[in-house]
Parts: structure tokens; C-alpha cells; sequence
């Protein structure tokens, strides 16, 4: 029970505490001998040192629970009208300043972090056979390409793309594109390319654009997608040795 979140991490303060909180609260309240409770006590301050937290601060907590366990029953702090609970992407302590503003409504605030390293580590449900990210839709008769990204398989997307145009409708500028032309789309082994595994997020934007950029260069963009990016630092990427020869 050694290693924690640190206290130089940035997660939110209640999260590194949490773990101090439910091993000094079953320190208090569990009926053990006192000498259990001292090797116990001495194990906490081992871990609070280990991992960056003063002395004092275990401390307090445990003067805290301690209080909370002696308090006669009854004088508990009744239960307010129940409160909602939402979400507060966890930037840093200043993101307080926020939602302090609700602490007078009906609202309780859970702190998430957005940026931890088992987030940047994990890869979510694709595996490389179908996987999520940028692709390209090749129209079969003018050899134009789409661009499009996919937080789902982009084999799904590419379904959702031929369904559109089945269903003579231009949602997708590649439909768009098929259907005004009168142009034809072939099977996704022909028209369906990967270029660029990712997983949503901020990044794929930006994958997605750099993408759009290499083809509205070389004038292989269908007209109908609109660039919106033209980011002039663009044309400073280095691109990858296989994307030289797309499409
Ligand atoms: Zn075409």
C-alpha cells in the first residue's frame, strides 16, 4: 500500500487525499488493539512520506475522523435535499475559482482529470484490423479522394458513407460527391484507405486537417470538401515516407 498519487501530481487535492482518508477512517472506526492501531498509524505516515505529504496533514485528517467517530449519533449534519452531482474536467486547483460559484446551488461538483498517464498510455477498443482514425474515401471514376476521421471503425463509417448515398442522401461530402457527379464508389478494400490510426480526441482534428491539406495541395481533394484549415504551417510537416504516394 505504498505507492499513491503523489502530491506533486495534478490531480484534484480530495483524489490524493482519498486514499489517506479510507485508510485512517478504518484505522478509527475498526475495533482493533491499540498496538495494531500504532503499526497501522506507522504504516500511514510511511506511506504519506513516501509520497510527498507532510506529517501534519495525515494528522489532521485523522484528528478529523477521529471527531467524526465520536460525534453522538444524531448530531450528524442532516442530509440536505438531495444534490446533483456533475462533472468538472480538472485542470488545476485554479479551476476552484469555478465552481465555487455553484457551491450555493443545488449542485455538487466531481472533479475528473482528463490528462492522466493511464489515459495517455491506455488505446481504447480498436484493434489494427479495423481500427478508428483518419481515412479516405477514393471516388471510383475521377480518382478524387475524402477525407474523414472515425472515433468508430472507419470500416462502420465507411458503411454509414455508401448508406447515405444509397439512400440519395447528400449528408457527407463524399456522398455529395457521388451523387451530383453521377460518379461511382467501389468495395472498401478499393475505396476505403487508413491513414492515420487514432483514438478521438483533440489531436484527430488536426490529423484530419493535415490530411485535407496534402490532398487540396495536390489538387486530389474532392471539390466538395471544404478546406477550413489552411494552417500555414502545413506545408512545413514533415510527411511520413508511406503518405508520399497517397492516394
Ligand atoms: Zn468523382
Amino acid at each position: 500500500m505504498d505507492i499513491i498519487i503523489h502530491r506533486s501530481s495534478n490531480h484534484p487535492y480530495d483524489h490524493k487525499l482519498a486514499t489517506f482518508k479510507y485508510y485512517i477512517n478504518r484505522m478509527v472506526i475498526l475495533p482493533i488493539t491499540e498496538q495494531a492501531a500504532k503499526q497501522e498509524w506507522e504504516k500511514i505516515i510511511a506511506m504519506a512520506h513516501n509520497n510527498g505529504f507532510p506529517e501534519q496533514t495525515v494528522q489532521k485528517l485523522r484528528k478529523k475522523l477521529r471527531n467524526k467517530r465520536d460525534r453522538p449519533m444524531g448530531t450528524q449534519q442532516p442530509q440536505q435535499c438531495k444534490k446533483r452531482w456533475i462533472n468538472f474536467t480538472y485542470y488545476g486547483p485554479a479551476i476552484r475559482k469555478v465552481t465555487n460559484l455553484f457551491r450555493q446551488t443545488n449542485l455538487q461538483i466531481a472533479f475528473r482529470p482528463t490528462n492522466t498517464i493511464y489515459q495517455q498510455l491506455s488505446q481504447k477498443g480498436t484493434t489494427n484490423n479495423n481500427p478508428s482514425g483518419i481515412f479516405q474515401l477514393k471516388c471510383n471514376t475521377c480518382k478524387e479522394v475524402y477525407v474523414g476521421q472515425s472515433g468508430k471503425t472507419i470500416t462502420t463509417r465507411y458503411k454509414e458513407h455508401i448508406r447515405y448515398i444509397r439512400h440519395n442522401n447528400p449528408t457527407s461530402a463524399y456522398a455529395m460527391h457521388i451523387l451530383n457527379n453521377r460518379h461511382e464508389f467501389g468495395p472498401a478494400e478499393e475505396t476505403l484507405k487508413l491513414l492515420k490510426t487514432c483514438t478521438k480526441g483533440k489531436r484527430t482534428n488536426c490529423w484530419e486537417a493535415l490530411y485535407m491539406h496534402i490532398h487540396h495541395k495536390r489538387s486530389t481533394l474532392i471539390s466538395e470538401q471544404q478546406v477550413n484549415d489552411t494552417n500555414p504551417l502545413f506545408d512545413l510537416a514533415y510527411i511520413p515516407r508511406d503518405l508520399q504516394h497517397i492516394p
